[in-house]
């Protein structure tokens, strides 16, 4: 049996649960095996997912889970997940709960797989190193595999198949020793992880008070934010906008640098984008070595221009 974890947000299934069944269903072909999705209070109609290739989906209720908290995420999830391959996708919520399914289940883990299997046996896949930098192959003979998806690896495929549900309802006990305190932040904005379009400016910004700018060209767009770290480090911009190794690992089809240099830590979380667009006024800017195109230009002039051209191709268009 294989198995995939399923996150949500406040209900919905995440956009990357698609790719994940889908990568499930893969394997479950090759392997001549089944797919179970497991989610946990997901309110999303589980027809979205018999779509991707999930033959089952567990759906588990539990109020005490209402709040994140990875352990007894792990424990509840690990009552049912008795296969072979145990899916989830690479992001900070399951990356915090597979650790404790290897665990209980001492099995092999592979973290940040970029590929569907190169052979079964032994089990090999390519995996993403140095912060996106760098592909490397693992391998494992062990009979129990825990595997994380990079986001956007792979893609979601629809391979509809009639699937059945089950709903179970839990109760668990939280050890109250360990809580996790959860912080939502509303912007009204788009995030910067599902959007298509994304500007991202830095510490060539000058200040905060520049960005108005960067809303209005965004705006034309219909692009979300996002920032360096140094950005956000300075309060000019919200933690929830940086993007790279540390922050916000984005993948949209075109993200507009501005006033950024491409240091490798910010390019690692940007250079899955289909097409990057760099603004600098330094010819020798690292970011222009990972752009598709580039403008050598001080952005307080070339911003403003940029935005009054779109404006004016949006209303004649
Ligand atoms: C462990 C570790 C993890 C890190 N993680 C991250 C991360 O996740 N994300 C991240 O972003 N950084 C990260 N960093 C920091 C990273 O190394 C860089 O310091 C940071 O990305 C630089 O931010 P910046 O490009 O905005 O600023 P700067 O390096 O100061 O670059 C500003 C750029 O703006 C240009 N500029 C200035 N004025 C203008 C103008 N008028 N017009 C046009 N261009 C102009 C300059 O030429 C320059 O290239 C990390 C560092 C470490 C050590």
């Amino acid at each position: 049996m294989i198995y995939a974890y399923i996150e949500n947000s406040k209900g919905k299934f995440k956009k990357a649960a698609y790719e994940l069944v889908s990568y499930a269903k893969n394997l479950a072909d090759t392997v001549g095996d089944s797919v179970t999705a497991l989610t946990i209070n997901s309110e999303d109609s589980s027809e979205l997912l018999y779509k991707y290739g999930a033959n089952k989906v567990i759906n588990i209720q539990d109020e005490a889970l209402k709040s994140f908290n990875p352990k007894e995420y792990a424990s509840v999830l690990s009552e049912i997940m008795h296969g072979n391959y145990i899916l989830f996708t690479h992001t900070t919520d399951s990356a915090s709960i597979a650790p404790y399914i290897v665990k209980k289940k001492s099995a092999a883990y592979i973290t940040q797989a970029i590929s569907t299997p190169l052979s079964m046996v032994p089990f090999r896949v390519k995996r993403s190193v140095f912060s996106g930098k760098g592909i490397a192959v693992v391998e494992t003979k062990e009979p129990i595999i825990v595997l994380t998806l990079s986001v956007n690896s792979i893609g979601a495929k629809e391979n509809p198949v009639s699937g059945t549900e089950e709903n179970i309802t839990v109760c668990t006990d939280i050890d109250p020793r360990y809580t996790v305190k959860q912080e939502e932040v509303i912007t009204g904005k788009l995030d910067v992880k599902d959007a298509e379009l994304v500007i991202g400016a830095g510490r060539g910004m000058k200040g905060p008070e520049n960005w108005g700018m960067i809303e209005d060209l965004a705006n034309i767009l219909g692009a979300a934010t996002a920032c360096s770290k140094p950005v956000s480090d300075l309060g000019w911009r919200s933690h929830s906008e940086h993007v790279g190794q540390t922050g916000k690992i984005i993948s949209p089809k075109l993200y507009l640098s501005i006033g950024i240099s491409g240091a490798i830590q910010h390019v690692a979380g940007v250079n899955k984008s289909k097409t990057i667009v760099v603004i600098n006024n330094d010819p020798e800017a690292p970011f222009f070595k990972s752009a598709d195109y580039g403008v050598i230009g001080d952005l307080f002039e070339v911003v403003p221009i940029l935005t009054k051209k779109l404006k004016a191709f949006k209303e004649a268009n």
